[in-house]
């Protein structure tokens, strides 16, 4: 197209040669040229008049026909307009395809606005959460009648999920997350998990009825061991040796049971946590000397510092399942020479549990993996354990809503530490200051 502005320069020079030719005809030029530029001002009147409606006339309208700089202005608006117009349906094409997509999902997705109504949801939500096309616009708290669901959605901790039967189908179970996004909008996405859930339940109880099974008959061995070893003495060394190796075997086995039962009732979320009254510095001494007698040869020198007689509101078993590991641990690791320091003292609203030693040590990169079941550090070497104390130590933390922490350095010592919320505490946590060494 050609230079918008010379045809309209042309147009203005034409004017006003006509204005002055007028002028000149009539002897009035002033009036003349004020005649050629309302002239002038009216075409442009117009075209702005044509511009307006064309745009007011929407898609159907024609573009209208003009010249110079309007044809121009008409010829740009006409691109734009249909630019946006291929953009918007592009656009609208995509959120499609994004339906569809999100509708063949699996997982029941809900769109909630700021006051938790239902703005959209996929044919997975129909089908797990039994919602209906009635239902947009209502609040999800009012359809989904879960207390559980419904403390979950008011408290905001959506870090966490929430297992619910299914509203529609009450054998099927739902594992429940809210994502937020945007400004104040939430997504709700529920995933079918009956047969993770069945799965987990199977594997728990075979775990528990073989660990139950083999007790007995483990038992009964254990019983004639220790009798033949009671009469070592008439029998020749080589087999008295052999046999307090078997009898420490069948310990090892019979610890190995015991914690696999542990760990299934830690884990089995039919079990609830007992709310009994725990005195922690008691059992803390109780678990101390325990160790101080067990320690037979080579023994690490312990100490207790009780600086707070505040005590646990929990399970006692528990309590004393997790504390001993975690002592019986130090004392097991280190050697003579090494010091195991047990402190129970106040830390910000809560009570901390440090158990310290001066032992070998943990490498950084194994400390992660620490508390999985059977994880050993260098398995095949140190004392014998099951590898599953410190599973048991993490579990019965997360039940105590307490923090289980490792800290350690290769050759210089660990230290583990559990960190109980003030929640949790029963007695007055006023200091106390009480040291017992070994
Ligand atoms: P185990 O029955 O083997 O002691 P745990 O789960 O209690 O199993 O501990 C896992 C591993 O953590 C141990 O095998 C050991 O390597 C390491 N560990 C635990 N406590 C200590 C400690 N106080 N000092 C050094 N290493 C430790």
């Amino acid at each position: 197209m050609l230079n918008p502005w010379r045809s309209e320069l042309s147009l203005i020079l034409l004017a006003l040669l006509i204005g002055a030719f007028l002028g000149k005809l009539f002897h009035h030029p002033w009036l003349s040229i004020w005649v050629v530029v309302l002239v002038y001002l009216a075409h442009h009147l117009i075209h702005a008049n044509r511009l307006l409606e064309w745009l007011r006339g929407g898609k159907a309208s024609k573009l209208p026909q003009s010249t110079g700089i309007w044809e121009e202005i008409f010829y740009l608006i006409f691109r734009l307009r249909r630019r946006n117009r291929r953009r918007k349906k592009q656009l609208i094409r995509m959120l499609e395809r994004f339906r569809t997509a999100t509708a063949a999902l699996p997982d029941a997705t809900v769109v909630l606005s700021a006051g938790d109504e239902i703005d959209w949801f996929n044919d997975a939500a129909g089908r797990l959460l039994g919602l209906r096309r009635g239902d947009i616009g209502q609040k999800i708290g009012n359809l989904i009648r879960y207390p559980k669901f419904n403390h979950y959605l008011a408290h905001a901790n959506y870090d966490a999920t929430v297992d619910i039967p299914s509203p529609a189908n009450a054998n099927l179970q739902l594992d429940i997350r809210i994502v937020p996004y945007g400004e104040d909008l939430r997504l709700l996405v529920a995933q079918d998990v009956t047969q993770l859930r069945f799965m987990e339940r199977v594997r728990t109880d075979f775990v528990a009825n073989v660990s139950h099974e083999l007790r007995t008959p483990l038992t009964v061995i254990r019983g004639y061991i220790e009798t033949l070893v009671d009469n070592a003495g008439q029998i020749p060394e080589p087999q008295a040796r052999m046999l307090l190796r078997i009898e420490e075997q069948t310990l090892r086995m019979q610890s190995l049971i015991d914690d696999l039962l542990t760990l299934t009732r830690l884990e089995s979320t039919t079990h609830p946590l007992p709310k009994q009254r725990v005195a922690v510095p008691q059992l803390l001494q109780a678990i101390v000397e325990e160790a101080q007698e067990l320690a037979v040869d080579a023994k690490p020198e312990i100490a207790l510092s009780l600086e707070t007689n505040s005590g646990l509101l929990g399970s006692e078993q528990e309590l004393r399942s997790a504390f001993s590991n975690l002592v019986h641990n130090a004392m097991k690791y280190c050697r003579a020479g090494d010091r195991v320091t047990v402190r129970w003292r106040p830390l910000g609203s809560g009570v901390q549990l440090d158990v310290s030693d001066t032992g070998p040590g943990i490498a950084p990169e194994f400390i992660p993996r620490l508390t999985e079941r059977f994880y050993r550090v260098d398995a095949g070497r140190g004392p014998g354990g099951t590898g599953l104390g410190l599973a048991i130590v993490k579990h019965v933390m997360a039940r105590h809503g307490a923090e289980f922490r490792i800290s350690s350095e290769l050759g210089r010592g660990s230290t583990f530490s559990c960190l109980f919320p003030g929640h949790r505490t029963n007695v007055d946590a006023h200091a106390h200051t009480d040291e017992t060494a070994g």
